[in-house]
């Protein structure tokens, strides 16, 4: 029972949802199959008064009554068929909304919670299953099919009583007694009564094969959801199963699981069979019995030739509805179950507050950013990857983040950012813990280019703007400023020209271009903090040397923050801190921290060694070219 319940909670609500983007829907569709109801039970009653009129010979009544049939009938079906118009194209506008709804939630949720494996599974499972058996779109069919079969079964079951109640004409011998008020009435109840348990065993039989099948299928789903949108459809990957011939084992593997996947349709799908035969077989005792009822009323004359069709016609109904209402609510509840996934997603709560206090507009650009005894650990891993930080950030200084690679930089940028929230200590803004701010507004403080940037295939611009308005002086400025002003402007269309060649003939960029449009995206929102995450891995050399000559005039005014473990392209930064093992090992300028022969120092003359076997690499290179040359 609680089950039940559970299930139709789910629906119910799934309801209101429909019902937001569309109100008028559910009541035409109630509209509509009240209508329906009519034209059957109308129709039923009319034929009835019509063969009687016509065997009493009553043609002027046969006339009249055979024209309010028509006429109903025409009415009735135009009327349905209008409603029916409106209701095409709410299934794939159901569809579309459901996938804004789905990411809409995932965009409020905070960037660690939406890192947890369960929750992309849960995404992953809710995208792939949404549109199993006919999905969200289909659910209000079925709910209207089964108010319609239970208003059907209902008139079809008072039709019956009020047939046991006829008295027939004469009550003597076995079968007049027989046919009389009581009997029938009392099989009457004992066949619907009998009928009610078996149905309740067969619904709680199924529900419990239903329910295993449906947990065992998750994880099927989930890996092939994997398979097929993140391995196969993924241009990238293309690379790496060419060079190294992964074709068969990734077809092998998604055929495997799509197998598996099929099985448990069939699956499904046969318990639904099974169910439905074992329901029909119940419902069609009660039509047997009401049968021989209406023929024992009938031959004994408590009914007319013409009431005769009328319930025959009833009863038949009550056959179709009992099948059809177990068929719509075997169907709802399986949509409900598999859409259980995605409500309990959209129910998740986001793990840290997201702040109120508005962030104080500064033209001075005087935001002071602070750590004070921060330790972080990611979510599920026991060591601390950040250890006791305490750093203030200077105003408007050039701040270089230094040190081996896991040693935290990246880590100590995403807290800063509010990408995650420290595990110990705080982080502070003009003194007060950045948590209290309003974090959209805190993070617009922000201009970040991370290692793992992403540009989209959108037009440059929109690339460039990234959903701020479009200023065409100030995108050409920050392009300038990132060295891709050239490169855009012999583009086929420039601004306008498309990223990448999956969306209309766009074009496809190197790594470095990439980068420095990412750059660029970070320019254009004029933040008064910039930060840059290894700005410069992806360029060459001279492409490198032009953006530090840039570097100082990109930054003019703001505070920026500087990741990278190149020493060399760091020297231009007024303060340098160096990262060890999730700490603060030293800190203070390039000629102080090499005067104090430390972590940095020992950086340093690593990288200058590399630097200088380089540098006499290229002067041979480039003796050698002469020489040939010559
Ligand atoms: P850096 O930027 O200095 O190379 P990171 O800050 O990226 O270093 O990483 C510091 C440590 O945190 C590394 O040991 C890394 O494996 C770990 N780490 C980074 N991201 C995650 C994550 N999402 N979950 C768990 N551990 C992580």
């Amino acid at each position: 029972m609680r089950d039940i319940i559970s299930i139709h909670k789910t629906g119910f609500r799934l309801l209101k949802m429909i019902h937001s983007v569309d109100s008028i829907i559910i009541p035409l569709h109630l509209l509509e199959l009240c209508m329906s109801l009519v034209q059957v039970y109308g129709g039923l009653f009319l034929t009835a008064a019509l063969i009687d009129a016509l065997l009493l010979g009553s043609f002027e009544q046969a006339a009249g009554l055979a024209l309010g049939l028509l006429g109903m009938t025409l009415v009735l079906g135009l009327c349905s068929g209008l409603a029916r118009r409106r209701f095409q194209g709410l299934r794939t506008k159901i569809w579309l909304l459901f996938y804004v709804w789905l990411r809409r939630k995932s965009f409020s949720l905070d960037y660690e919670t939406m890192e947890k494996p369960e929750v992309s599974e849960k995404i992953i499972f809710s995208e792939r299953t949404s549109d199993m058996y006919g999905g969200l779109g289909v659910l209000l069919y079925h709910y209207c099919d089964m108010i319609r079969s239970v208003l059907s079964i209902l008139l079809s079951v008072s039709l019956v009583i009020y047939l046991c109640l006829a008295r027939p004409e004469s009550p003597e011998g076995l079968l007049g007694r027989l046919a009389g008020p009581v009997p029938p009435a009392l099989l009457f109840v004992g066949v619907l009564a009998g009928m009610g348990w078996s149905s309740w065993k067969v619904f709680k039989k199924y529900a419990v094969k239903q329910q295993e099948i449906f947990q065992s299928h998750t994880g099927v789903e989930n890996k092939l959801s994997y398979l097929m949108n993140q391995v196969l459809a993924n241009v990238k990957v293309g690379k790496i199963v060419r060079l190294y011939g992964m074709q068969d084992m990734l077809l092998h593997n998604t055929k495997e699981e799509m197998e598996k996947s099929h099985s448990y349709f069939e699956r499904m799908c046969l318990v639904g069979r099974q169910e439905s035969s074992a329901n029909r077989a119940v419902s069609s005792i009660f039509t047997i019995v009401s049968y021989l009822l209406v023929a024992m009323k009938a031959v004994t004359g408590a009914v007319t030739i013409g009431a005769f069709t009328q319930y025959a016609g009833a009863l038949n109904q009550f056959g179709t509805s009992v099948s059809s209402l177990i068929g719509d609510h075997g169907g709802m509840r399986k949509i409900c179950t598999y859409m259980q996934e995605f409500l309990a997603f959209l129910d998740m709560e986001t793990l840290h507050e997201k702040g109120s206090i508005p962030v104080e507009k500064r033209n001075d650009g005087e935001y002071e950013l602070a750590f004070e005894n921060v330790s972080f650990r990611y979510p599920g891993s026991r060591e601390m990857v950040l250890k006791s930080v305490n750093c203030r950030i200077r105003v408007k200084g050039k701040m270089a983040v230094v040190g081996k690679n896991g040693a935290g930089k990246t880590t100590f940028i995403k807290l800063l950012c509010r990408l995650y929230e420290p595990t110990e200590g705080r982080i502070t803004l003009n003194g007060i813990d950045i948590r209290k701010y309003d974090e959209e507004e805190y993070r617009s403080l922000f201009g970040v280019v991370f290692q793992d940037f992403k540009l989209f295939a959108f037009p440059v611009w929109e690339n460039i703007t990234a959903g701020y308005e479009r200023q065409e002086d100030r995108i050409w400025e920050a392009l300038r400023q990132a060295d891709a002003e050239e490169m855009v402007k012999k583009m086929p269309e420039q601004l306008d020209t498309w990223l990448y060649k999956n969306m209309k003939n766009g074009v496809d960029i190197s790594g470095g271009e990439a980068q420095k449009l990412a750059l660029a995206r970070a320019l254009y929102k004029d933040a008064p903090v910039v930060i840059l995450d290894e700005p410069t891995a992806a360029l060459d050399p001279k492409a490198e040397a032009q953006i530090y000559a840039r570097f100082n005039r990109m930054v003019e005014g703001r505070t920026s923050i500087f990741i990278s473990h190149r020493m060399s392209s760091c020297r231009f930064c007024d303060d340098i801190i160096v990262f060890d093992q999730g700490e603060i090992v030293e800190r203070g300028s390039h000629e102080e921290l090499l005067a104090a022969r430390g972590n940095y120092a020992e950086m340093w003359n690593a990288q200058a060694k590399y630097y200088e076997s380089q540098e006499s690499l290229r002067e041979i290179n480039n003796n050698q070219n002469k020489s040939t040359e010559k």
